[in-house]
């Protein structure tokens, strides 16, 4: 059954992905299953979305009995879910206003428009250039692959928009020299993910808080992979004393229904009036409906507490294997956002786990990636962690 999938697929589906060579037809909590019956362990979570596991019965049951109710009617009207949303969202975040879209690259396009209206509005029209990072990553929207600072990613794309500059992450000189006139926001990720796991310096952030406070700039957090407790905050801004002007989220916040959100203070998001900005599935009932499920879960069940703690011993067991293989050359990482940068491949490491029944993930040629879900206990890590030991 698996090799006639897999044969279709290479046939009818656009080429756009490399993947494993198996058919995962079955998730249970942190276990999947594929189309032979065998079981995984899964570290991945649908690249840090699956943050409740798979098929929370809670989420299970919020998703289908919204869908009984009310399942889309268009933003042309007011629907309970999406309302209940966005203000979970502002009363629990430094923000005012959401607007929902259906993406990340969505939720980014959002807050490059939102940023560069707000100037407009204010009758500077020439400040619309946003500097990101080196090595960032917002998305694959001809937008948001300008704001990301890869190469790989814009490869065949050119032109790709104007307005983006780029300096290295945790160098705030570098980010002075850029900033000019012209400049409308500062894009980050406080965690560069598909980057790397690079973790922005808190003293850092909190610099270039005060560098955009100076010069009138919006600071934009893109919080798509660490937002939603992964990093054992709800959002990974809340471990550095600092607010931004605008965050974006997705990934996480349904669990892996799709979603995105662009949180914004007040007095910048009302650049957006009737008319300025849209999406057809933002906000949708039942995507909402299920988000403030997951939101509402990850609060009661004290989610992000046992991120903070489990995410602390699978770090120590990292730094364990790194003391014991000199082919492990750093463990970095907050909450269960964790990266392992190898000396050597991180590819063939990634295929033995496959076999061994752990999805594990890598990044950037030799970065080993571990985004479990939130609930994930000391066993499996335990688990994966004692067959990296014989791998490595
Ligand atoms: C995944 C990701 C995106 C893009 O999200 P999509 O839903 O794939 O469009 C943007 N920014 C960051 C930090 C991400 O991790």
């Amino acid at each position: 059954m698996s090799s006639d999938i897999i044969t279709m697929a290479d046939r009818f589906i656009a080429a756009t992905y490399k993947r494993f060579p198996i058919v995962l037809t079955r998730g249970e909590g942190c276990t999947l299953w594929d189309s032979e019956g065998k079981e995984y362990i899964d570290f991945v979570a649908g690249i840090a979305v699956c943050n409740l596991g798979h098929a929370h019965p809670r989420v299970v049951k919020a998703l289908s009995s919204q869908a009984a109710t009310l399942f889309h009617v268009s933003n042309l009207y007011y629907t309970v879910p999406q309302v209940e949303l966005a203000s979970w969202l502002v009363e629990n975040s430094f923000a005012d206003r959401v607007f929902f879209c259906n993406s990340g690259a969505e939720a980014n396009e959002a807050a490059i428009k939102l940023a560069r209206r707000y100037f407009q509005e204010r009758g500077e029209s020439r400040r619309y250039g946003i500097i990101a990072m080196d090595l960032s990553f917002h998305g694959r929207t001809m937008a948001t692959l300008s704001a990301t600072g890869q190469a790989k990613i814009k490869k065949g794309y050119d032109p790709v928009l104007q307005g983006f500059d780029f300096t290295p992450l945790n160098d705030i000189e570098a980010l002075r020299n850029k900033l000019g006139p012209s400049t409308c926001a500062v894009m980050i990720e406080p965690i560069q993910g598909e980057g790397g796991i690079r973790c922005a310096e808190p003293g850092y952030l909190k610099a270039v808080r005060r560098l955009c406070d100076e010069t009138g700039t919006l600071l934009i957090f893109d919080e798509i992979q660490t937002g939603i407790g992964r990093t054992g905050k709800l959002f990974a801004y809340e471990h550095f004393g600092i607010e931004p002007d605008i965050m974006t989220l997705a990934k996480a916040l349904a669990n892996g229904l799709p979603i995105g959100a662009m949180l914004a203070k007040e007095n910048i998001a009302t650049a957006f009036g009737p008319g300025s900005h849209a999406s057809t599935f933002g906000g949708t009932p039942v995507v909402t409906a299920a988000s403030l499920e997951v939101l509402k879960v990850i609060s009661e069940e004290k989610i992000i507490e046992h991120c903070r703690d489990i995410g602390v011993y699978f770090k120590e067991k990292l730094l364990w294997l790194k003391n014991r293989h000199e082919s492990v050359e750093e463990v970095r990482g907050l909450g269960l956002l964790l990266g392992m940068k190898l000396k050597v491949e991180g590819e063939p490491i990634v295929m033995k786990c496959l076999k061994r029944g752990f999805l594990i993930n890598c990044i950037q040629g030799n970065i080993l990636r571990f985004v479990p879900p939130l609930i994930i206990d000391k066993d499996k890590i335990d688990r994966l962690v004692a067959y990296l030991d014989e791998v490595l």
